[in-house]
C-alpha cells in the first residue's frame, strides 16, 4: 500500500503522523511511505531521516493526498485537507467528530473511510491511542506546575521537593485515571508529598496496591476534597467522565480558602476543566490569576513536548497502521473489532453510534 504522511497543518501543531521509524517498519512490510517535505521538522525529524528510513519526500500535501491510498496524521483533517480526500482513501488520525458537524459533513461528501484513533479500544476497555496523550500531560503537569509555583510566575515560591530542614510541597490530584497516575508518580518523583483522590474503589485499591509507597490516596467525597485543597501548594485536575463535560469540583469561593499562589493545573480543561474558574490557555500565555491562585489551563499539553508526543503515540498507532496497510482496511478490522471500533466513516455513511447520537445522523 502507499502510505502518506502530510505536514500537520493545525496552529500550533508541531506532532506529526508517522516517525521514521514507523516508516522504516511500513517499508519492511512491503509498503510505499511518502512524506511532505519538512513534516517531521517540529518533533525534530528531518527529511534525510524519513529518507534512510526508506521514504520518498514529495514537496506539497497535494501530492501525499494524490498519491497515497492511506493518509496517516495526527489531528482531525482541516477543511483544506478535506477537499483533497477521495472516495476509497483511507485516512487514520484523530477526528473528534461528535462536536465537528463541519468535517463530519466534509468526510462523509468525499467518500473516504475514516478510522479515529480516538474511538479504538482495547481488551480492559481502555482507549490505547488516547492513553499515550493521557500519559504525556500527566507526567507535564508538576513539570508544568512546578514553573508556575515559582515567584517570578506568581506562584508562592515553594520548591516541590523542599531541602533539608524544609519540607516538600504538598499536590493534591483529582482523578487517578492514567493522567492522574503519571502526574502523582512524577511529583512524587519530584519530592513533593502527593495525594490523589478518586470516585472509583477498583481505582483506589489498585493505586493502593502499587503506589502506596509513593503517595497516598483518599475516596473523592465532597468533604475531603475540600479539606486537602485547602492545604495543597498544587491542585492537578484529572477527572473523566466519559462522553460528558468534566464535573466542577472546586468553586471560586473555595480559592480564597487555599493558600495564597498557590498553583492549579486542569488538565481536565479539553473537557471544559474541574475548577469553576478554569478557562483554556496557550502555550504562549499558558497561565493566569484568579482570586490569588495561579491556574495553568493548557487544553493540548502534549504539543509542549511534540518530539516525546510523536514517538510515543506513533508506538502506540503503529501495529494498527501495519495491520491496515497489510490486509486492508476491511480485513484488519474483520480481524480485530477494537480497530473496528475506530471506523467512524465509509463511503459517504457514518459508522460511529455515538457521533450520529451526537449529530443527530443516521448510523
Ligand atoms: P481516565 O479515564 O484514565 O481517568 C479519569 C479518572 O477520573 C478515573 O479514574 C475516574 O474514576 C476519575 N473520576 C471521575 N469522576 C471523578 C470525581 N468526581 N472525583 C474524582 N475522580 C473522578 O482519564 P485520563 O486519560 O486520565 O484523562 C483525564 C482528563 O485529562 C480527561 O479530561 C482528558 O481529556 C484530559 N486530557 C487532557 C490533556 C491536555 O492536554 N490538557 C491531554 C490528555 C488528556
Amino acid at each position: 500500500m502507499k502510505i502518506g504522511c502530510p505536514k500537520e497543518i493545525k496552529p500550533q501543531e508541531f506532532r506529526v503522523g508517522l516517525t521514521p521509524a514507523a516508516a522504516r517498519e511500513a517499508v519492511a512490510h512491503g509498503h510505499s511511505v511518502v512524506v511532505e517535505r519538512g513534516a517531521g521538522n517540529g518533533a525534530g525529524f528531518t527529511d534525510e531521516d524519513y529518507i534512510a528510513a526508506g521514504a520518498a519526500i514529495l514537496d506539497t500535501a497535494e501530492e501525499i493526498f494524490a498519491t497515497a491510498e492511506m493518509i496517516v496524521k495526527v489531528k482531525e483533517p482541516q477543511a483544506v485537507e478535506r477537499r483533497m480526500l477521495r472516495e476509497g482513501q483511507l485516512l487514520f488520525t484523530y477526528l473528534h467528530l461528535a462536536p465537528d458537524p463541519e468535517q463530519t459533513k466534509d468526510l462523509l461528501a468525499s467518500g473516504c473511510t475514516a478510522i479515529a484513533y480516538e474511538t479504538v479500544t482495547d481488551d480492559r476497555g481502555g482507549l490505547p491511542l488516547l492513553a499515550p496523550m493521557s500519559e504525556v500531560a500527566g507526567r507535564l503537569a508538576p513539570q508544568v506546575g512546578a514553573w508556575t509555583l515559582q515567584e517570578a510566575n506568581g506562584g508562592r515560591g515553594v520548591l516541590l521537593g523542599g531541602v533539608p530542614g524544609v519540607g516538600p510541597a504538598k499536590v493534591l490530584v483529582i482523578g487517578g485515571g492514567v493522567v492522574g497516575t503519571h502526574a502523582a508518580r512524577i511529583a512524587a518523583g519530584m519530592g513533593a508529598e502527593v495525594t490523589v483522590l478518586d470516585r472509583s474503589l477498583p481505582r483506589l485499591r489498585y493505586l493502593d496496591d502499587v503506589f502506596s509507597k509513593a503517595f497516598r490516596n483518599r475516596y473523592a467525597s465532597a468533604e475531603a476534597t475540600a479539606e486537602l485543597v485547602r492545604e495543597a501548594d498544587m491542585v492537578i485536575g484529572a477527572v473523566l467522565i466519559p462522553g460528558a463535560a468534566a464535573p466542577k469540583l472546586v468553586s471560586r469561593a473555595q480559592l480564597s480558602e487555599m493558600k495564597p499562589g498557590a498553583a492549579i493545573v486542569d488538565v481536565a480543561i479539553d473537557q471544559g476543566g474541574c475548577f469553576e474558574t478554569s478557562r483554556p490557555t496557550t502555550h504562549q500565555d499558558p497561565i493566569y490569576e484568579v482570586d490569588g491562585i495561579m491556574h495553568y489551563c493548557v487544553a493540548n499539553m502534549p504539543g509542549a513536548v511534540a518530539r516525546t508526543s510523536t514517538i510515543a503515540l506513533s508506538n502506540a498507532t503503529m501495529p494498527f497502521m501495519l495491520a491496515l496497510a497489510d490486509k486492508g482496511w476491511r480485513q484488519a478490522c474483520e480481524d480485530d473489532p477494537h480497530l473496528m471500533n475506530g471506523l467512524n466513516v465509509h463511503a459517504g455513511k457514518l459508522t460511529y453510534f455515538a457521533v450520529g447520537k451526537a449529530l443527530g445522523i443516521d448510523v
